[in-house]
């Protein structure tokens, strides 16, 4: 009919942080074509399993198109305006503050959020409310390594990129079922290893998963040792004289602390062994590997950092390669892979309740001088928030009145959910924003507000390698459905707040940039400048922020006005402590908190399957995602089921101290004897409660606030 072909739009996958760029093409009869971006750095065109099926996610089936309340009365829920919706929020939070003060009303936002909208909402809490509860689901994803490169480095710095993983000699994946949780990434190290069969890979994990397919070496550490693991290995490169004396001497501080600690645990490689489980001569060829490879690059993630010890995981694996000297050099460093789309964003504009935008420090009264000051707010919060697990008890407790949940779904995904159960039925306002009417949290809500989901809401995201990406909106706005960032400022202004003017993410993103700028220019006194920044950004106009290309931050202009992207990090050898120097930190180990036990002698490990996303409201509309792992499993050693009765294929019950869910037993997944692994997906299935998160310990980091996800003492028994 001579209409011009749809033409795709580049945007970015909603899914795990390796952030694919996805071209989406919405054809005239309203279908969606999928395909990867070419010229997106992270991916190159390729997609997996889970970005390649996004268009069979984009149905409106399930979704909340307009803003609900419940009724007092009849306790239903029932259609309202936006402004009935707005006011009861508003109204609701500003009483609870008037009667309470601004500790008693909190926020629980997800690293799916767009940075404009976390920017808003932590904006809203942290100078506005004047309280810093605003948590985060990344909480339970990566706080362990924000909180260990802040410890180590002096600021939340991830040093090394993608093309790191390709440019090293040896990759060591610590906790990470990298080719199942990060596809694309995973791909990108087996495609050198094809090319350059000389590379190695090393796995540190519990189990024997997919990745592990692909490695020279396989370490099945017992659940909670990987600092012994990484302690023995400070020592035998000390011993051997394997250290980089020169960057030690000028560039760090506390070596002897952390070498102490390091001999008090594992001097002896037969005990580390033991203590681990592993072959020792595993083990030793492990340690030589590293000593003798100049490009080492150790990613980790979710393994290292779910723990009651997950601070220390990350920070002894950094000592090895501050010792070694493997940083700020192409081809080596430490390297968190994120789980979550948007976690590093989050982290940019002070998404966790202990930081405040920017890279600030809310203990820092300079910091919180500055972001005051640049935001011209009425408050700033003096101490750090509640983390989330400490939120959900401090409802229960009636100290915190009103929440507000935005983009997670914390009945399922937090540790010791049925207490999130009892929060949520004590809270006095509950709030919550969602694609979809129906989940597990939803329905304690008394308002819920539409949100847009993916293809639909516009703005950046951050992935692992602090890639700032657009996510574009192709699709229509379905029902009355609202940016988030638009609900938060609505309420603000309802509250009586100015400075919640936006009427773009263009506009929220310009004050992110130039906060950024603000600080590193504004500040005085104790103040160490942070690498963070987004100068180079700054007073882009909305056909520039629209066209944004991936850019790596700190983004700066060069003299003749380029943009500057910076690949890798501390290559000048600068860290963010006041004295420039990095630090070593002593990582005496501590074992989990709950020890097996007669009555729970299994220790439960969780995680996630290929082809599945977090709570699936978005994932399990796919048929073709389903086909791969259509329910929950209970994945467990064929020894170990003989001994408590239950059979493979069978419905079993795995129940700890705090709870229980039910779901099917199988052997295969590569798991050792001791031990059971239970994806973290599914809530309800064949009218039992498939809900992991019931069962696992509230167990969290004292520094970091992440939960022990990978160690709970359970028992399984038949069903
Ligand atoms: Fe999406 Fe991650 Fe798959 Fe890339 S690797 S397509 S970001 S789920």
């Amino acid at each position: 009919n001579g209409a011009p072909d749809p033409q795709p739009v580049s945007t970015t996958c909603p899914y795990c942080g390796v952030g694919c760029g996805v071209a989406a093409t919405l054809l005239a009869d309203g279908k969606v074509t999928i395909a990867g971006d070419q010229n997106h750095p992270a991916n190159k065109g390729r997609l997996c399993v889970k970005g390649s099926a996004l268009d069979e996610t984009v149905d409106l089936n399930g979704r909340l198109l307009y803003p609900q309340i419940r009724d007092a009365v009849s306790n239903t829920m029932a259609r309202a305006s936006w402004d009935q919706a707005l006011d009861k929020v508003a109204q609701g939070f500003n009483d609870i503050i008037a009667r309470h003060g601004p500790n008693a009303v909190a926020f629980y936002v997800s690293g799916q959020l767009l940075t404009e909208d976390y920017y808003i909402a932590n904006k809203l809490m942290k100078g506005y409310i004047g309280s810093a509860n605003i948590d985060t689901n990344s909480r339970l994803c990566m706080s362990s390594a924000v909180a260990g490169h802040k410890r180590a480095f002096g600021e939340d710095l991830v040093p090394v990129c993608y093309e790191d993983l390709e440019l090293a000699d040896l990759v060591v994946l610590v906790g990470s079922n990298t080719a199942w949780c990060h596809p694309i990434l995973f791909q990108r190290i087996t495609t050198i290893k094809e090319t350059r069969p000389d590379v190695k890979i090393v796995v540190i994990d519990p189990r024997r998963t997919a990745t592990c397919e692909s490695a020279d070496l396989h370490l099945p550490v017992k659940q909670g040792t990987d600092v012994w693991l990484f302690n023995g290995l400070l020592h035998y490169l000390s011993q051997n004289g394997l250290t980089d004396s020169g960057f030690v001497d000028n560039h760090t501080n506390g070596v002897s602390g952390a070498l102490s600690a390091a001999e008090a645990s594992s001097a002896e490689l037969m005990t580390v062994a033991k203590i681990c489980k592993i072959d020792p001569n595993d083990l030793l060829t492990f340690y030589h590997l590293f000593a003798s490879t100049k490009k080492v690059i150790t990613a980790f993630s979710q393994g290292v950092n779910q723990s009651s010890a997950g601070t220390d995981k990350v920070n002894s694996i950094i000592n090895c390669h501050l010792i070694s000297g493997r940083i700020g050099q192409p081809g080596m460093g430490p390297f968190s892979i994120t789980g979550q789309p948007n976690a590093m964003g989050g982290r940019e504009v002070g998404g966790l309740a202990n930081m405040l935008a920017a890279h600030m420090e809310l203990d820092n009264p300079t910091h919180r001088q500055t972001v005051r000051t640049f935001w011209d707010s009425p408050a700033i919060a003096d101490k750090p928030g509640l983390k989330a697990v400490d939120l959900f008890q401090a409802i229960e407790q009636g100290t915190v009145k009103a929440i507000w949940i935005i983009a997670t779904n914390p009945l399922v995904s937090l540790p010791d959910a049925n207490q999130v159960q009892r929060a949520l039925l004590a809270c006095e306002l509950v709030v919550a924003s969602d694609i979809i009417e129906k989940t597990d949290t939803n329905a304690f809500a008394h308002v819920l507000l539409p949100a847009l989901g993916w293809g639909e809401k516009d703005g950046t995201v951050t992935n692992s390698e602090r890639c700032i990406s657009r996510q574009r909106g192709f699709l229509p706005v379905p029902g009355e459905a609202r940016p988030d960032w638009q609900a938060l400022c609505d309420v603000a202004q309802r509250m009586g707040f100015d400075g919640f003017g936006f009427n773009s993410a263009h506009e929220i993103f310009d004050e992110h940039a130039r906060l950024s700028t603000f600080c590193n220019g504004a500040a005085e006194g104790d103040f160490t400048p942070r690498v963070f920044n987004l100068a180079g950004l700054v007073g882009m106009d909305s056909l520039q922020y629209n066209g944004l290309s991936p850019i790596q931050w700190p983004v700066l202009r060069d003299a003749s006005g380029e943009l500057r992207s910076t690949q890798r990090l501390l290559t000048d050898n600068r860290y963010s402590h006041p004295d420039g120097k990095a630090r070593f930190i002593a990582t005496p180990p501590r074992a989990p908190v709950h020890a097996t036990d007669e009555d729970f002698p299994l220790a439960l490990n969780t995680g996630r399957v290929r082809d599945q996303w977090h709570t699936m409201t978005r994932t399990g509309k796919s048929a073709k995602l389903a086909d791969h792992v259509p329910e929950a499993f209970i994945d467990m050693h064929p020894q170990d089921a003989l001994l408590y009765g239950v059979r493979e294929g069978s419905l079993a019950r795995v129940s700890s101290k705090w709870g229980a869910m039910v779901a099917r037993v199988q052997h295969g997944g590569g798991i050792g004897r001791g031990s059971l692994f239970v994806p973290i997906h599914w809530s309800n299935q064949s009218a039992s409660d498939a809900r992991i998160g019931a069962v696992v310990n509230p167990v969290v980091d004292p520094v970091s606030g992440e939960p022990e996800f990978k160690h709970t003492p359970v028992r399984v028994e038949d069903f």
